[in-house]
């Protein structure tokens, strides 16, 4: 199959979370399986300097209401199977933030920059003259692009199949309607059927509702947001396409990930070799000027956002610490909890530490350093992070919601089964409880190793992902070339 993704983030040239890592591994997981891979995403100035891009011989322009936009294209051959593209505007995308100022404000003009990438996504493959079988976007920035295929772009891409994924439906761009004349479709498309979201233009809404599949990142998620508590008031919305949602699990790239073969940690290990992450606990300590006591700690790698469970944290920081806990947290994001974290650290000095930054070689460390990675979501669609941890021999302590739910197993002392820790999201009785277990664990040395090392184990690499996205794929091409193709009316037109 001839499969584009498109998105605002892939790594290893840009990312703010977890959607960029799986720009990065998914497309090549399937290149791997064989097929042709494009990938497409915004010129950033962190990608023009570090990676070098070449710069392709055509150009692209696009109206956007009164005014045309032209971009330059970039592309780097990424292996024989897959290429990146990158569309480049400077007034656009050349700019420190990915979505957000300096001070974390939205920048005023995103419906515009990704109304335009969207367009520019399908207005490039048309000038390449590549006809994919399958287009597959993610999240509200890349949303417009199965209203497009089914609308302005209709007749070029009729055939291909677009799936959409959500990786979080709290972000849902919703802009005031005065951008829809931004986007080039009609009013008729600004309606509660199409675009149109309790008064104002929802890009996120808009790919939920045109794309053939709907996809988010773990079973128990695609279920969650069908309810009023997860659905941030799109649950009505996804129960119009329910029997074409699906829930896959993201994948760890290994590659990136494993303590045998990591870069950013002085103690490479395995299951064989665990003395080596106590040598990385040691470092772990002295960075963070924790004291040397023996005491489990704790790690943390965060957004520092609501629905990462900052609240439930902080409100229980003193019991944790008394608990005999010691914590690291790195995290960035919203001011106020950047302030609040650092202040509540400045009183339990040696005990708590915080670092407030955006730091990849640093985040290896804490996976491999900590004893225990705790993950109080609100709610997760997927979590990356105690998949990491799995890996690194960091027990997980998470809430029962979404990915995390379907990635770790509560530990049963008895029969020595599972591999972490689990509690009611938002309930601080219950996340002391799930610590109190862990410390009965940690004190019998001989039973956390094999806790440790039955974490190790297990295997949540992509190959399993994508090989789930390829079978969805054909499954939506047959039925795509059995049905017909269904226009923006709802009426089918083989
Ligand atoms: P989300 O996308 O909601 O932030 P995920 O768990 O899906 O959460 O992905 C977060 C990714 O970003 C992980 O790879 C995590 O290690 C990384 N990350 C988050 N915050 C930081 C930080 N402050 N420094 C380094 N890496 C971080």
């Amino acid at each position: 199959m001839i499969i584009v993704h498109a998105g605002s983030e892939v790594v290893p040239y840009s990312k703010t979370g977890g959607l960029a890592d799986v720009l990065g591994a998914l497309p090549l997981s399937l290149a791997d399986r064989g097929h042709q891979v494009i990938i497409v995403s915004p010129l950033y100035p962190s990608v023009a300097d570090k990676y070098k891009p070449v710069r392709e011989p055509l150009s692209l322009s696009i109206r956007l209401d009164a005014q045309v936009h032209t971009a330059d294209v970039y592309s780097i051959a990424v292996n024989e199977h897959a290429t990146a593209y990158f569309i480049a505007n400077d007034a656009l995308f050349s700019r420190d933030g990915l979505y957000v100022d300096k001070n974390g404000i939205d920048y005023p003009d995103n419906a515009q920059r990704f109304i335009f990438f969207s367009r520019a996504v399908l207005v490039l493959l048309k000038k390449l003259g590549i006809k994919p079988d399958i287009i597959h976007t993610h999240d509200w920035q890349s949303g417009l692009v199965p209203v497009y295929m089914k609308a302005l772009e209709r007749d070029y891409y009729r055939g291909t199949v677009s799936v959409f994924t959500i990786h979080n439906i709290g972000y849902q761009g919703t802009f005031w309607h005065f951008d829809m004349p931004l986007t080039g479709l009609g009013w008729e498309y600004f309606t509660s059927d199409y675009l149109e979201f309790y008064g104002k233009l929802s890009l996120l809404k808009a790919g939920i509702v045109f794309a053939d599949a709907v996809t988010t990142v773990s079973p128990t998620y695609s279920r969650e947001i069908l309810t009023p508590a997860f659905g941030y008031r799109m649950d009505g919305v996804l129960k119009t396409r329910q029997h074409d949602l699906f829930g896959i699990l993201n994948g760890v790239d290994y590659a990136q990930w494993d303590p045998a073969q990591d870069r950013f940690i002085p103690h490479q290990y395995t299951r064989e070799t665990l003395d080596m992450k106590q040598s990385n606990k040691v470092t772990l300590n002295k960075m963070f000027n924790l004291d040397t006591t023996d005491a489990p700690v704790i790690g943390m790698i965060t957004r520092l956002a609501q629905q990462k469970g900052i609240d439930l944290l902080l409100g229980s920081i003193n019991r944790i610490l008394s608990m005999g806990f010691k914590l690291v947290l790195l995290g960035s994001g919203d001011k106020v909890y950047e302030d609040r974290v650092q202040k509540i650290a400045a009183g339990h000095s040696g005990r708590m530490s915080v670092r407030i930054g955006f730091d990849n070689s640093l985040a290896h460390l804490i996976e491999a350093g900590a004893d225990v990675f705790l993950m109080p979501s609100v709610y997760e669609p997927c979590g990356l992070n105690q998949m990491y941890s799995l890996k690194y021999g960091t027990v997980p302590v998470v809430s029962t919601t979404g990915g995390l739910n379907d990635t770790v197993m509560e530990y049963n002392p008895s029969s020595e089964q599972g591999n972490g820790f689990k509690f009611e999201p938002q309930n601080a009785e219950d996340m002391l409880a799930a610590l109190r277990k862990v410390l009965d664990a940690y004190h019998d040395r001989q039973r956390w190793q094999r806790l440790i090392r039955a974490g190790m184990a297990y295997d949540f690499s992509w190959k399993r992902s994508a090989a789930d996205y390829e079978l969805l794929y054909k499954a939506y091409l047959i039925r795509s070339y059995l049905h017909g193709f269904r226009d923006a009316n709802g009426s089918t037109n083989t």
